[in-house]
């Protein structure tokens, strides 16, 4: 999509930090991290929200988890904890309207640790 941010950066027209990146996927770093260890995992398929996911999306969704899985284990937090969170519509925080898994992790996280 031309308007969306997240399209940007995985076609390269804005900068990331880029963590991952395979033909499914890109994961960067948050550019306002809330957590020491704040990485997004984005599916390079447009899709506004969870909301819209069908039953052909889910070896992508699957496949976002074992990415997040995987960055939170090259990052050493795989053993103390971390969070991986999907932010629903803007009552959740969405801001972003192009799906994005949040790993977070590095610290003891709050109840509320994925909130803007
Ligand atoms: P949401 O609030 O939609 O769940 O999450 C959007 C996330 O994207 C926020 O944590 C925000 O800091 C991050 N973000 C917004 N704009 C940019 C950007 O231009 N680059 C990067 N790397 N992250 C961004
Ligand atoms: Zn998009």
């Amino acid at each position: 999509m031309s308007d969306c941010l997240f399209c940007k950066i995985i076609d390269g027209e804005i900068p990331s930090t880029k963590v991952y990146e395979d033909d499914q996927v890109l994961a960067f770093e948050d550019i306002a991290p809330k957590a020491p260890v704040h990485v997004l995992v984005v599916p390079k398929k447009h899709i506004p929200t969870l909301n819209d996911v069908s039953v052909d999306d889910n070896a992508l969704l699957g496949h976002m988890l074992q990415t997040a899985a995987e960055i939170a284990r090259e990052r050493g937090t795989h053993e103390t904890g971390y969070r991986t969170v999907f932010n629903v519509n803007a009552g959740a925080g969405q801001t972003v309207f192009h799906i994005h898994l949040h790993v977070l992790g590095g610290q003891q996280l709050g109840a509320c640790a994925a909130e803007r």
